[in-house]
């Protein structure tokens, strides 16, 4: 283990590995107020980590500007059946 990684383990950092989980979003959603405050600990002193955000953050960023294509128009058309189909369930 390096001594960065060691470091964090001995101060209760999350490892890297739990970062990515984390700013993946795979656990984004569950982290406490602590978690939050110790994973931000992690990102100012993890180069790797910030750069990785930032990798997300832009690969986020270029999805949401993607263009949407178009509906076919068959596919359109049977939409209206697809939820009535499924509200019988
Ligand atoms: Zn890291």
């Amino acid at each position: 283990m390096r001594p960065l990684q060691m470091l964090m383990r001995v101060v209760g950092m999350p490892t890297c590995r739990e970062m990515a989980e984390s700013l993946t979003g795979a656990l984004e959603d569950g982290l406490t107020t602590r978690d939050r405050r110790r994973a931000a600990m992690h990102l100012t002193v993890c180069g790797n980590c910030r750069r990785f955000r930032r990798q997300l953050d832009l690969t986020r960023e270029a999805v949401v500007r993607l263009p949407v294509p178009p509906v076919p128009p068959d596919a359109k058309a049977q939409l209206p059946q697809s939820f009535r189909r499924r509200d019988d369930r």
